[in-house]
């Protein structure tokens, strides 16, 4: 994908300051410190644009990338931050299920996991959440380049095991470091957002 325009432009805590143009939304859901704002910077080619570093206390607000005037890029706060209190959890369940449910121009979630790792107790309750919403989602597995290709079908592997993903969902692999995987993502956007 070409890059001709990418923007930040709000980081939304109440669903009347998200957009109204009706563009098509591709969320970003994973844990604090996986690589979400390394995996939007790589996608937009930008290098700064996503702040890569997780902010635990903003819990509650969604962060809108618009991308080619087409498309928006819809970073969810990371979860899992272990100093997060009851509340904060709370409000952060509340406001990304009210997402989810019912946010029109949602098209698709794409779920960031390490692979290294497997996918955490939260990543297993965001992926049954957009089951049960019956969301599109497509499960990334970043920092590739971390671990020896030989070992990537078996790591891709584990992650869906743990997740108990369909055999249909779709998981890409990626590397914000070298920009292993982007087209595929891309490709996978684009077919989802109707771009
Ligand atoms: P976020 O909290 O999910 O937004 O995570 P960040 O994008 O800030 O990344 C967390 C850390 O992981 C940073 O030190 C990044 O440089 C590093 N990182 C993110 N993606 C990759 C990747 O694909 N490969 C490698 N080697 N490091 C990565």
């Amino acid at each position: 994908m070409k890059i001709t325009q990418a923007e930040f432009i709000i980081s939304a805590v109440q669903p009347h300051q998200y957009p109204d143009d009706a563009l098509p939304e591709i969320a970003l859901a994973g844990r604090s410190n996986v690589g979400k704002s390394s995996l939007i910077n790589r996608m937009i080619q930008r290098k700064n644009l996503a702040r890569t570093s997780s902010q635990p206390g903003k819990t509650q607000q969604l962060n809108y990338y618009r991308v080619n005037d087409q498309v928006y890029f819809v970073d969810f706060p990371g979860y899992g931050y272990a100093k997060v209190s009851k509340s904060q959890r709370e409000a952060w369940g509340g406001m990304i299920e009210r997402y989810l449910q019912q946010r029109e121009p949602l098209k698709l979630v794409l779920l960031i996991v390490d692979i290294r790792h497997p996918p955490s107790a939260d990543d297993v309750l965001m992926y049954g959440w957009l089951k049960h919403f019956d969301i599109p989602l497509c499960v990334v597995a970043t920092k590739a380049d971390k671990i020896p290709r030989g070992k990537w079908d078996k790591h891709i592997r584990m992650i869906r095991d743990k997740l108990q993903a369909d055999p249909r969902d779709r998981v890409v692999l990626f590397s914000s470091e070298t920009g292993n995987g982007r087209d595929q993502l891309w490709e996978v956007i684009a077919g989802a957002a109707g771009i």
